[in-house]
């Protein structure tokens, strides 16, 4: 089986990426046999008021005031540096720039400068933060703590149909089941099913937008959910690993290959492209 490419990749270039390393990701990337890997470093707009109590990791302390974190730019010289001295080394591998916005539509001017600025080839647009009763944003892992599980879900699948309908700049959505990775164990099994509706929804939203969905590996995304993103138009499928060390690269993609294929997705005959419905 050929591998996709894998288009969501964190390094060090990432500010929550310690341990990404872009020159190890790429000879991982070869030695896999990977056609292509994507760099898709944050650019995480808005702050994040972390829940009291929160274990701040050593290498966040700078970026934390007064529990909030901000978390910093992206240092688009450094990341260009280093892609330039990837593509020298590995001539055999194809190697993209990119970028991953979290909600862009709630600060869409300094997205467009980014971007302007970036000449990013794959874009990625996410939802990671949610909003909090009294002003600001949390990360939405967060939230579990407050809010039945089941309502972070539904918050989360609105924040996204906003973000779809409200900018037009990207390429691809990014885990559009995000929360579901720190779905809490006594909240019962998650089942898509319980959220079909809103799904659908931001599906048939960002399919009329002619867009991608990815297939994120980290928890992969249910097969359900791939066969209602066909049925409610959608062409193409991304896969990534979000990966934010060399080791976790495409991680489970053999498995997320056969889920996209069962659900009516398959690989063109550009090893680089994304899959397209059959
Ligand atoms: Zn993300
Ligand atoms: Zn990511």
């Amino acid at each position: 089986m050929t591998l996709p490419p894998d288009d969501h990749v964190h390094t060090e270039w990432s500010w929550d990426a310690p341990a990404g390393a872009m020159d190890r990701t790429c000879r991982r990337a070869l030695a896999l046999g990977l056609p292509a890997v994507a760099f898709t470093e944050h650019a995480d707009l808005a702050p994040w008021t972390l829940p009291p109590g929160t274990d701040v990791p050593d290498s966040w302390r700078p970026l934390v005031t007064d529990g909030v974190l901000t978390p910093p730019p992206l240092d688009l010289e450094g990341y260009r540096r280093s892609l330039a001295e990837c593509r020298e080394r590995y001539p055999a591998l194809r190697i993209l720039s990119g970028v991953e916005l979290d909600g862009p539509h709630r600060h869409a001017d300094r997205a467009a400068a980014l971007l302007r600025e970036g000449r990013f080839a794959r874009v990625l647009a996410a939802v990671h933060s949610a909003a909090l009763d009294g002003g600001g944003h949390t990360e939405v892992s967060a939230r579990h703590a407050d809010l039945p599980s089941a309502q972070v879900v539904r918050t989360y699948l609105a924040d996204t149909l906003e973000l779809v309908e409200q900018f037009g700049d990207f390429e691809v959505l990014a885990h559009l089941d995000y929360p579901v990775r720190s779905w809490p164990g006594d909240a019962g099994p998650y089942d898509p099913g319980d959220f079909e509706e809103e799904y659908r929804h931001v599906l048939r939203a960002l399919a009329a937008s002619g867009r991608v969905l990815e297939f994120n590996t980290r928890v992969p995304l249910h097969g359900r959910v791939l066969v209602w993103w066909r049925q409610e138009g959608g062409r193409a499928v991304s896969f990534g690993s979000d990966a934010h060390d060399p080791a976790a690269l495409a991680a489970g993609f053999r498995d997320a290959a056969r889920t996209a294929e069962a659900a009516g997705f398959r690989p063109g005959p550009d090893p680089y492209a994304f899959w397209r419905r059959a």
